[in-house]
């Protein structure tokens, strides 16, 4: 089976297992585990912050972002179709008591500054108080360009709110902007007061994220996630995977998006099939409706795993070789 559904469907490395199973370890509750502690004190320094928290998921890790930025009663501006709002169970709202104020996203995943400003509530009792901008990069594998990065934080920043950035997959936009990635990452990261990573993406470990930003408000976010049960004990055995992911998983996402373009070149000419050129790791396929009667199950059954409905999602990544991309090309030329 060739597994295009997410980047999450990765297994470690034989070197990451062997990271894993050499780290150093302690209880972290208690601030004791070594390798959390050099894997924060890394991300931290990678995007340019005073301090990281590792946390399981990137749900947890945004969750724990919007509630240390927020109290109850305050609001969120985020994306119509962002993780932060959709995605995530709405636990803002449950279990924050915050307010989205979702805002449709123009194509390529910006929020129009003009609709970020139109939402920015006045100081009234009739108001939530909006408190906080999110925005995701990549979105849909799209890269948000960086003046926007600047225009939009900056127009937050002179309103009195904070910004916070969903990066879920910040490294796959810092490799597929021209130049240094780690330049890249930092400069995106340097926009924005936190920002959520998932390592467990197309960085290949089995579980983890961190959020970083400046000390007093990872001292907040580190109650939070203690208050949603997110306080692990020898987490450094899953640290130590994103430590080896920082070290050597961060430069091949180059290979993850090569594969993902070279999907969409041998996808081109299929009538009633509409292939939108990746940015990234995550190609997106249009069918008009009688070619997509039953797709996602036709294609597993040649073989290939995708998700999506008359819009196919395709995700390449660490564990799809050159080989299985022309593989799955074939099966899809072949399907659709
Ligand atoms: C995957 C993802 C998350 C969080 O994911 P978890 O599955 O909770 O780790 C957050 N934001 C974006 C954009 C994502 O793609």
């Amino acid at each position: 089976m060739i597994d295009l559904r997410s980047d999450t469907v990765t297994r470690p490395t034989p070197a990451m297992r062997a990271a894993m199973h050499a780290a150093e370890l302690g209880d972290d509750v208690f601030g004791d585990d070594p390798t959390v502690n050099a894997l924060q004190q890394r991300i931290a320094e990678m995007l340019g912050k005073e301090a990281a928290l590792f946390l399981p998921t990137g749900t947890q890790s945004n969750l724990c972002a919007l509630m240390s930025h927020c109290q109850r009663g305050d609001e969120y501006l985020v994306g119509q179709m962002a993780h932060t709002y959709r995605w995530e169970g709405g636990g803002a709202a449950v279990l924050g008591s915050i307010q989205p104020q979702p805002i449709a996203q123009q194509a390529d995943g910006s929020i129009a500054l003009a609709d970020i400003e139109a939402q920015i509530k006045p100081d009234d009792a009739h108001f939530a108080r909006t408190r906080l901008l999110t925005l995701e990069n990549t979105w849909g594998g799209k890269v948000l360009p960086m003046d926007y990065l600047q225009a939009a934080t900056s127009l937050a920043r002179g309103k009195g709110l904070a910004t916070h950035l969903d990066g879920a997959r910040l490294f796959n936009a810092a490799v597929a902007l021209p130049g240094d990635p780690r330049r890249n990452a930092r400069d995106i990261a340097d926009h924005f007061d936190t920002v959520s990573v998932c390592f467990s993406k197309g960085l290949g470990t089995p579980v983890g994220s961190a959020l970083v930003g400046p000390h007093d408000f990872i001292v907040r976010a580190h109650r939070v996630r203690k208050m949603v049960g997110g306080g692990m004990r020898q987490a450094g055995v899953l640290a130590a995977a994103a430590l080896h992911a920082l070290e050597h998983h961060v430069d091949r996402l180059a290979d993850d998006h090569a594969h993902a373009r070279r999907l969409a070149e041998g996808l081109q000419g299929l009538p009633g099939v509409r292939v939108e050129v990746p940015q990234t790791n995550i190609l997106f396929v249009d069918l008009a409706p009688e070619r997509a009667h039953g797709v996602v199950d036709r294609l597993r059954d040649a073989g290939l795993l995708c998700t999506g409905l008359y819009r196919l999602r395709l995700v390449t990544h660490l564990d799809v070789s050159s080989t299985q991309i022309d593989q799955a090309v074939r099966i899809l030329r072949a399907t659709l």
